[in-house]
């Protein structure tokens, strides 16, 4: 068995983990977005997204004959990077979960290209393809998050004001 297959092995394994990572991000964040129905609507659409894509790289591995029984007890590597991105909230979720879905967004771009060429380098197209299919859902969703971003930073603000002049009266 070559290096190379045993790394894209493992990165899809470690992919796998990292898709589970984020549908636990999000769901966290959906349960405190009731005021922003627009990102939580998108943020929705990309957990559904997203449980189609764990289950994509399961395919991927189970084709390159690899068990994925044990695939469970990888989602705990992920956990304390997204931990502290998720962190601790102080009235800003809002912008602290934007902050980190929009970085999250990033490190699955990442993990996509680096795993397309691994893929395409064994001749593995079927992966490959996958990967770019996954990709193409983590790039759209990052461009949304930044189109939104002011959007959500300018709501967030007038809400923050509004509650402290409610507070004043
Ligand atoms: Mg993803
Ligand atoms: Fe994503």
């Amino acid at each position: 068995m070559s290096d190379t297959r045993e790394w894209l092995v493992q990165w899809l394994r470690d992919a796998h983990a990292m898709e589970e990572q984020a549908e636990t991000m999000l769901n966290g964040q959906l349960s405190r977005l009731e005021s922003y129905p627009g990102l939580s609507k998108r943020i929705s659409l990309h957990v559904d997204e997203t449980k189609g894509q764990a289950a994509r790289l399961r395919t991927c591995l189970e084709s390159l004959d690899e068990d994925t029984s044990t695939l469970k007890d990888a989602g705990g590597k992920l956990m304390a990077a997204a931990q502290s991105l998720s962190g601790v909230f102080a009235g800003d979720e809002v912008m602290k979960g934007s902050l980190a879905s929009y970085t999250f967004e990033h490190m699955e771009i990442a993990s996509y290209r680096i795993l397309i060429v691994a893929a395409e380098s064994l001749g593995e197209t079927e992966v490959a393809r996958v990967c770019e299919q996954n990709l193409q859902e983590e790039e759209a969703m990052a461009e949304w998050l930044k189109n939104n971003l002011p959007a959500t930073t300018q709501q967030f603000l007038a809400r923050s004001a509004s509650d402290s002049d409610n507070a004043k009266r």
